[in-house]
């Protein structure tokens, strides 16, 4: 069955102009891209979007990382998008994440690391409904 998910091309990615590059590797990993926007979030957007790591040290740092410039949001689908998703997007740290994930070509470090993907399908149903 056709599964939805939110992916999130964060500022560092879209200062670095990777954005066409991350963009054409979704498409070319077989998701179809039902809704995408830029825009560039508030503090409360952020903290919002983020609620689930108030309280952990990243938090704030995330936050501001996060409001630092502009972001685009991709709402996906595909089978099993979720996960496959989390797979080509790679693990959080790039220096950890799989050769040819998109973390590991594109993101600088565990905190400005290009991408977001929604982790479950509770999540993804929540995220889509934020930016969408
Ligand atoms: N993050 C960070 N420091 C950490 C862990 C995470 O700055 O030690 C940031 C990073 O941008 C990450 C986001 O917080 O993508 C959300 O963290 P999570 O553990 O949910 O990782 P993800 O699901 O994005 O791989
Ligand atoms: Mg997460």
């Amino acid at each position: 069955m056709k599964e939805q998910t939110l992916a999130l091309i964060k500022p560092d990615a879209i200062s670095k102009r990777f954005q066409g590059l991350i963009i054409h590797d979704i498409l070319d990993a077989g998701f179809e891209i039902k809704a995408m926007k830029m825009l560039h979030l508030s503090q409360d957007q952020a903290k919002a979007f983020y609620e689930v790591h108030k309280g952990k040290d990243f938090y704030e740092p995330l936050v501001a990382f996060m409001t630092s410039g502009s972001i685009i949001a991709l709402h996906l689908e595909k089978e099993n998008a979720i996960m496959d998703y989390r797979t080509l997007m790679g693990k959080t740290d790039p220096e950890v994440a799989a050769s040819g994930t998109l973390r590991h070509k594109y993101a600088e470090t565990t905190r400005r690391n290009a991408v977001h993907g929604s982790d479950s399908p509770e999540n993804a149903k929540k995220e889509i409904a934020f930016f969408f």
